[in-house]
């Protein structure tokens, strides 16, 4: 079987669905790999580099999609509908699609994968257990995007990061608040700390205030009461919106007395909560940054704009979108390691064996034989 390779379409993004170093392990299991002219250039993977790993170069991007028994996106029609839409009447009903494919964010546009005859595995749907870590495509963007975060804010400041006692009198170090401490949350943390920061962080999830602590970092106490922070995948449930009153009304002091916060708060499924206020903003020290990893979501903070930068009362407010595209050399090398660890799951014999009795490949698969088959992605079609 042949996996293709695209250059990615959606506009500014930098990252490729397979480097060269994957290569050989797709080849060792039987598979041919066909890469369109400049597919790894963004990210820094020259067209010989694939070639010196076995992969062949096509002619042009036609040509891969009219010989490829496999597709590798990093993102696919659903995450890039736009773009996306001139590759639809290239797919052929044979083919098998990977990539991220926003399916409970944009079920309609996975309908219309579907309608192609595709079969279509999204990488947002890979269970969270053991056994899947290493194709958690997911966990790795937010890895990635988490330490972009920080820089991006550090960049922003008009202070620096560490301490710093010189001769010119001592400099203070910046003060940086991580609210929502998942994967991202937890990389933050880390970056501000490796930058010499002095970090606190907070979650509605109490289990992770080791981890916080474990990185050197603050939890912060809020005095929130709640019996059902955390549903059995360890994700955060949906509170009410008296909750989110009362956190931000406890939160407040903790955003001031920063000159950095990062939001990364997400409820599975729903828009992000609001949990900094134009108020709140206010209150901040001129100078200060917001980073809102959660811009495409709706916004942790109600002042930001997906994909844009606003300066309100004197502070920086970051809309993130797209961060890990932003590091594409290694998003890339995450994405590519994820990806060929779920193939050479399904492969045998340098086939794909689609046996929808494994949880991995069931909760992944979203289109087969022209229709979509996720009960997840039919229930947000209604
Ligand atoms: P996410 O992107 O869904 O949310 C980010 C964080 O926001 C979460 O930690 C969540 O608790 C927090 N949050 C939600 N509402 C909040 C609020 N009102 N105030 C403050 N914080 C709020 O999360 P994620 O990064 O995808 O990770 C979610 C969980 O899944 C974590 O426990 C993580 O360790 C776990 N996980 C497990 C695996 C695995 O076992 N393979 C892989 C990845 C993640």
């Amino acid at each position: 079987m042949i996996i293709g390779i695209v250059r990615e379409s959606f506009p500014g993004e930098r990252r490729v669905a397979l480097i060269p170093a994957s290569v050989p392990a797709l080849t060792k299991a039987g598979f041919e790999v066909l890469v369109e002219p400049g597919a790894g250039a963004p990210a820094g993977y020259p067209d010989e580099s694939y070639q010196q790993k076995g992969a062949s170069l096509a002619g042009s991007r036609d040509e891969v999609f009219s010989r490829a028994d496999v597709l590798f996106h990093v993102l696919g029609f659903g995450a890039n509908p736009e773009a996306g839409r001139d590759d639809l009447p290239r797919y052929r009903p044979e083919q098998v699609v990977f990539g991220f494919l926003r399916p409970l964010g944009a079920p309609e546009a996975v309908a219309e994968l579907a309608r192609t005859g595709v079969t279509a595995f999204s990488i947002e749907l890979l269970p969270r257990i053991t056994r899947a870590q290493r194709m958690d495509a997911l966990s790795s963007m937010s890895t990635v995007a988490g330490y972009k975060a920080v820089l991006m804010a550090a960049d922003a400041l008009p202070r620096m990061f560490p301490m710093l006692m010189t001769a010119a009198g001592t400099i203070s170090p910046a003060r940086v608040l991580v609210v929502g401490v998942g994967v991202a949350g937890l990389q933050a943390i880390a970056t501000a700390k490796r930058l010499g920061a002095v970090v606190s962080a907070y979650d509605i999830r109490p289990a992770v205030k080791e981890q916080v602590q474990s990185l050197g970092a603050r939890f912060v106490e809020l005095p929130l009461e709640t019996t059902q922070a955390e549903d059995v995948g360890g994700y955060a449930r949906a509170q009410g919106e008296e909750f989110y009153r009362k956190q931000r009304e406890l939160m407040a002091r903790a955003v001031a007395e920063s000159d950095v916060v990062i939001t990364t708060a997400n409820v599975p499924g729903r828009k992000a909560p609001v949990l900094i206020t134009g108020e709140m903003v206010a209150g901040m020290n001129p100078g200060s940054v917001i980073v809102d990893m959660a811009a495409e979501r709706g916004g942790n903070c109600a002042l930001t704009r997906a994909g844009q930068t606003v300066s309100v009362h004197g502070v920086t407010i970051l809309g993130a979108v797209n961060l890990a595209s932003l590091v594409p050399f290694h998003a890339s090398q995450m994405y590519s390691s994820n990806l060929t660890t779920l193939l050479l799951h399904m492969a045998r014999d340098g086939r794909l064996n689609i046996d929808t009795d494994d949880e991995i490949t069931r909760e992944t698969l979203v289109a087969r034989g022209g229709e979509v088959v996720h009960p997840r992605v039919l229930e947000a079609l209604g």
